[in-house]
């Protein structure tokens, strides 16, 4: 049996323009969505994201704002950036790509954020609110994406075993209470799991999220499993490849995502999505 292969161009290309379409409305009633971006510093992988950020918001209608700052930009000059944003009644989102040059604490600029403008989800409010429930919140994008995936995959995560392999702050642990709050059973292992293939295998739904080229292998996979790739890697060939040995797991899983095109350009979406819903939200406070 050959897995299922999820379509990224067919799905973004849906998602993209029902979100293009919600702008278009905003924007008739005087309340475009905009979305601002602040990157410190010349690191090339950081560029590429905020440029991909920046046509995403251009395709769809999104107003957009990007900061390109030195790297000898001080914290103070970057948190009162920051803090005029957050008082900028045409910006509904704002983020700092990460990560910053390491004389700036990436702590205290998440903090500056205003909650209700954290897009990212990465606020310890809006953190906290996905661990307790709550009005208002924004979910990080990434697992929210992989969310819309495995709902998309048709595999219904209540009662399922879901294997969450990565427990960063803005992959794995999100992921794993996302997956928990759809009623799935949840395990979460990381770099001291000992028996990781013997876990990963019993995975109905297996989400990896490590940054190691081709770490899981077939004997990592149970049969039929939806397996969601998050790992970018780059090659000494200069190609991406995920974390999922894609061509030795393509005739174990029932579902599986190539790496590029699928995980990348639907967290991007999910920006877009988060942004349109700030919008929506300060709308209904003004009428
Ligand atoms: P991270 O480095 O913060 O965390 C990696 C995690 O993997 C850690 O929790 C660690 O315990 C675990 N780990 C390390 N080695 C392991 C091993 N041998 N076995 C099991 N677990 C192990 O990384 P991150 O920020 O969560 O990102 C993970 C990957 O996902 C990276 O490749 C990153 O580029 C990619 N990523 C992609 C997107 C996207 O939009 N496509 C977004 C975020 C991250």
């Amino acid at each position: 049996v050959t897995a299922h292969v999820f379509n990224g161009k067919a799905i973004i290309q849906e998602m993209r323009a029902q979100i293009a379409e919600d702008v278009r409305r905003l924007t008739e009633r005087g309340a475009r969505p905009g979305l601002a971006v602040i990157l410190v510093g010349d690191d090339p992988a950081s560029h590429v994201y905020v440029r991909n950020k920046e046509k995403a918001c251009q395709d769809v209608g999104i107003y957009s704002e990007v900061y390109r700052l030195p790297t000898e930009t001080s914290q103070d000059e970057l948190i009162a950036l920051i803090e005029k944003l957050n008082a900028d009644p045409n910006i509904h989102g704002l983020l700092v790509q990460s990560p910053p040059p390491p004389h700036i604490n990436e702590r205290a600029v998440i903090d500056a954020i205003a909650v209700h403008k954290d897009v990212d989800g990465f606020h310890p409010v809006n953190v906290g609110n996905l661990l307790l429930g709550g009005a208002e919140t924004f979910v990080a994008c990434t697992p929210s994406g992989v969310m819309e995936l495995i709902r998309r995959s048709g595999v219904e995560p209540a009662g399922k075993h879901a294997v969450v392999i990565g427990r960063s702050h803005i992959v794995g642990k999100p992921m794993a209470l996302l997956l928990l709050e759809a009623d799935a059973t949840v395990t979460v292992c990381h770099s001291k799991t000992t028996n990781l293939a013997e876990i990963a295998s019993q995975a109905d739904i297996l989400v990896v999220a490590v940054g190691r080229p081709k770490l899981i292998k077939r004997e990592h996979v149970k049969p039929g499993a939806v397996v969601i790739d998050v790992g970018v890697n780059r090659l000494p060939d200069g190609k991406l490849c995920g974390d999922v040995d894609f061509d030795d797991c393509l005739d174990v899983a029932g579902h599986i995502t190539p790496v590029p095109g699928v995980v990348g350009p639907m967290t991007i979406t999910q920006l877009l999505s988060n942004t349109v819903l700030s919008a929506k939200r300060s709308l209904a406070k003004r009428d």
